[in-house]
């Protein structure tokens, strides 16, 4: 799939957004105060992009819905005192029209807007001949293409400088983090589309300010170019996810002990790496040999069942070979959870080929 985007890199005027940018502030900006001392905490360890959240989307009515409008001179005092750069989330036209009159550098889309498209269209019809880098943020569901689509929405209304926020994808079921981050969709998204920074935010994947690091690094391993972290003065005083800031001294304590690992390998002695991915190529290759093989087993249960008239899934042998290979996984020391989702993915297979039998053969008794 080819995509036509027409992308700038990241930049804002004396400022190139290079691997790897920090962008911190309050979840929300409460007071005029907080806001304020925040970025002196942040700007004093040089950090130069600020966010806060003026407008606020809240699960419930009643919480904290943000100060609005009232809090957009506080951020330019930010940027007035501080040089930093600021950024806020925009959710319709009134709030891009009010963040642009208040000279705000960066808008960024939330994770529930993103998931709507007519808001995009909205978002991007406002913003056309407008020179602004705009990130946006996953949709609150694991759909990529519904994240491409609003990329695609906000670069047609002519913003060249687009970003993407991986802020991880809502779950029922999750009990380690808050957004679970599937980190296999932002890392398609690279491959589709490798010209787009790609800015990690901990804060809202974690829900807990004690992975914020884990997550960090995590994300820095895989080569993004950025993180968007939460900071607050006095975190757990926060108005709205006190539990995942943290303060600007804590966040550049974790963000110094960051291990920056190098992306290219060009200029490495590549011998050792040459053999040991020959031998990766070698047993993906015997890999696909066992599959084909199996696959071929299965056809013959295939017309077994065909020919003995009975239905496609045995639910009692499913279940016993889940718990066999789970077993077996648990007893060579493989990830049980990874090995389950490998057989269910053959076991779909299976039944897709052993359907396709069914229906040829009847197609052959017509
Ligand atoms: C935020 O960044 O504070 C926010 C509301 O994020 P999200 O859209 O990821 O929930
Ligand atoms: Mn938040």
């Amino acid at each position: 799939m080819k995509y036509n985007l027409d992308l700038e890199p990241l930049s804002l005027p004396g400022l190139e957004l290079k691997r790897p940018f920090l962008i911190s502030g309050p979840c929300s900006a409460e007071t005029e105060e907080q806001t304020l001392e925040t970025a002196r905490q942040l700007a004093k360890h040089g950090y130069k992009l600020f966010r806060a959240g003026i407008w606020k989307p809240r699960t419930r009515p009643g919480a904290f819905e943000g100060v609005g409008t009232l809090g957009l001179p506080w951020l330019k005092r930010v940027k007035e005192e501080t040089g930093m750069f600021t950024c806020v989330e925009v959710a319709n036209t009134h709030h891009v029209y009010e963040a642009l009159k208040f000279g705000i550098d960066i808008l960024w889309i939330g994770a529930r807007t993103t998931a709507n498209p007519f808001a995009v269209q909205e978002i991007a019809d406002a913003l056309k001949g407008i020179d602004i880098p705009v990130l946006i943020k996953n949709p609150v569901n694991p759909d990529l293409d519904l994240w491409i689509g609003a990329i695609e929405r906000i670069n047609q209304a002519g913003i060249k400088k687009i970003g993407a926020i991986h802020r991880g994808f809502s779950s029922f079921d999750d009990l380690k983090y808050r957004n679970s981050p599937h980190w296999q969709i932002p890392i398609e998204l690279r491959r589709r589309i490798p010209q787009l920074p790609i800015i990690n935010d901990p804060s809202h994947i974690s829900g807990k300010r004690e992975l914020l690091k884990e997550i960090s690094q995590e994300a820095m391993d895989l080569n993004f170019d950025g993180l968007i972290i939460e900071s607050h003065i006095n975190p757990d005083k926060a108005w709205s996810d006190a539990a995942q800031q943290i303060t600007p001294d804590a966040l550049h304590e974790m963000i110094e002990s960051i291990v920056l690992r190098k992306s290219k390998i060009e200029n490495l002695p590549r011998t050792k790496l040459d053999k040991l991915r020959e031998q990766i190529d070698k047993l993906d290759n015997q890999l696909l040999d066992l599959l084909k093989e199996r696959m071929k087993v299965s056809e013959a249960i295939g017309h077994y069942k065909f020919e003995n008239n009975i239905t496609i899934l045995q639910t009692r042998r499913y279940d016993e070979i889940l718990t066999k290979r789970r077993a077996k996984a648990q007893e060579k020391g493989l990830n049980p959870d990874f090995v389950i989702d490998i057989f269910e993915s053959i076991h779909e297979e299976s039944i897709h080929c052993q359907n396709d039998i069914m229906n040829k053969e009847l197609e052959k008794k017509k």
